[in-house]
């Protein structure tokens, strides 16, 4: 069986997936596995596509120190134990800067490019190029590809991707981004079989998981994000605060005393959602409590992106369609009920039955926007994208690995 094992590194988990390669440039899910605890409680867990445990294993913490070190115990499990050697490997990569605008195949040179980002993206860029290396050290002729979350947004209209600063804070590389890409770039995809018309004009797609952004995308591509220069900026999310005045990071500097790298956790893992709650990052939780906080926490959650889908309608100039992706916007009820309220003045009615079936369609026949749930598959699409460079090389022969 030919595979593909698409990799998404992170600091203190390692999560990874087999994909089966079919007919005609067609995957299919077969294992879905992560090593979690990393540097504390080491974790080998994996299903098979029925759901089906394959394994579930933990380690000494001094076994697994590092993300390297779990690639290369999970990848011997894969060899040995399942008897699978992947024929290329496919990474989550964060950030692409300004110039990938699409996967590519991973050389050393990439590598050298790609480090160049780690400093725009300092939490994730660096544990989603450490696997890659340890690879290209180990396996040199194993074919590696790199997927970004930002390169969907490269369609974007120059003028969308400035901020209002001097111009050579942006060639430097200040600018807007974007990211969820893949997720977007999935819905993108996906939208044409559920409604075909509807994805030739203007809709809204809202990436609502523990990191959260909405993606306007016009005739499939992207024209605007509510992320930019980081994942910090737009919506609310679990921990991050979502927009903010930069005046506010000024204060914490100059009046709590707090360092740059103060600040940066403090955003990253203090804000949002749990910051605003004080109770928790999980909007199951919120959702379940008395507080009045976690109320507060959930309103504002629902009022920012109701404003931030007015802006996103403003760039599109006009609405066909809103759609509902990942953790929270494929699951919860609530919200999206709550959602579609601060959407009724753009057109949205939504039919409360449908969406407590978690139907694809999910407003009523007369809503003059249809609202769509479409759950995301970022790693189905890094698979397709792997698969799709490799069948482009002039040097691919399949069956010879
Ligand atoms: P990520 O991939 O970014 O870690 P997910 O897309 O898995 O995130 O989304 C995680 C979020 O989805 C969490 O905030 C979780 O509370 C939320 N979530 C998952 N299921 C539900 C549900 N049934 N109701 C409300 N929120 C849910």
């Amino acid at each position: 069986m030919d595979t593909i094992l698409v990799v998404n590194a992170g600091s203190s988990s390692v999560k990874f997936q087999i994909f089966s390669v079919e007919g005609e440039g067609q995957v299919r899910r077969q294992i879905k596995g992560q090593m979690d605890g990393i540097g504390s409680r080491p974790r080998l867990r994996a299903i098979g596509a029925d759901g089906d445990p394959l394994a579930d294993r933990a380690y000494p913490i001094e076994a697994i120190p590092d993300v390297p070190a779990a690639m290369s115990i999970a990848g011997e499990w894969l060899r040995n134990e399942i008897r699978i050697n992947p024929m290329a490997v496919g990474h989550r990569v964060v950030h692409g800067g300004s110039d990938y605008d699409r996967p590519v195949l991973i050389d050393h040179g990439v590598v050298a490019r790609l480090e160049r980002f780690i400093a725009l993206a300092p939490l994730h860029q660096p544990h989603n190029l450490a696997p890659i290396r340890s690879l290209l050290t180990n396996y040199p002729t194993l074919p590696q590809v790199a997927c970004f979350d930002t390169a969907f947004h490269r369609t974007h209209d120059a003028v969308a991707d400035y901020y209002a600063i001097p111009h050579q804070l942006h060639a430097e590389g200040i600018r807007r981004y974007g990211f969820h890409g893949l997720s977007y770039e999935y819905v993108a995809k996906t939208l044409p079989q559920i409604a075909p018309e509807i994805a030739k004009g203007r809709v809204i797609v809202a990436h609502l998981g523990s990191g959260a952004s909405m993606c306007a995308l016009k005739k499939g591509h992207s024209a605007e994000s509510t992320m930019g220069f980081t994942a910090l900026d737009g919506l609310a999310m679990g921990t991050r605060p979502g927009q903010i005045d930069p005046g506010v990071v000024l204060y914490l500097i100059s009046e709590k005393g707090m360092s740059a790298s103060n600040v940066q956790s403090f955003l990253y893992r203090d804000c949002g959602l749990k910051g605003l709650s004080g109770i928790s990052n999980d909007m199951r939780e919120l959702e379940a409590s008395e507080d009045p906080k976690a109320k507060l926490a959930i309103e504002y959650f629902v009022y920012r992106i109701g404003l931030n889908a007015g802006m996103l309608a403003a760039a599109l100039q006009g609405l066909d369609a809103f759609v509902f992706t990942a953790g929270i916007g494929e699951n919860s009820v609530r919200i999206r009920a709550r959602i579609a309220d601060q959407l009724a003045w753009l057109g949205v009615t939504l039919d409360p039955a449908e969406n407590s079936r978690h139907a694809r369609l999910i407003s009523r026949s007369d809503s003059r926007i249809p609202v769509y749930v479409v759950p995301t598959d970022e790693e189905q699409m890094i698979a397709r994208h792997t698969l799709s460079l490799l069948l482009n090389r002039p040097s691919f022969n399949p069956g010879h690995k």
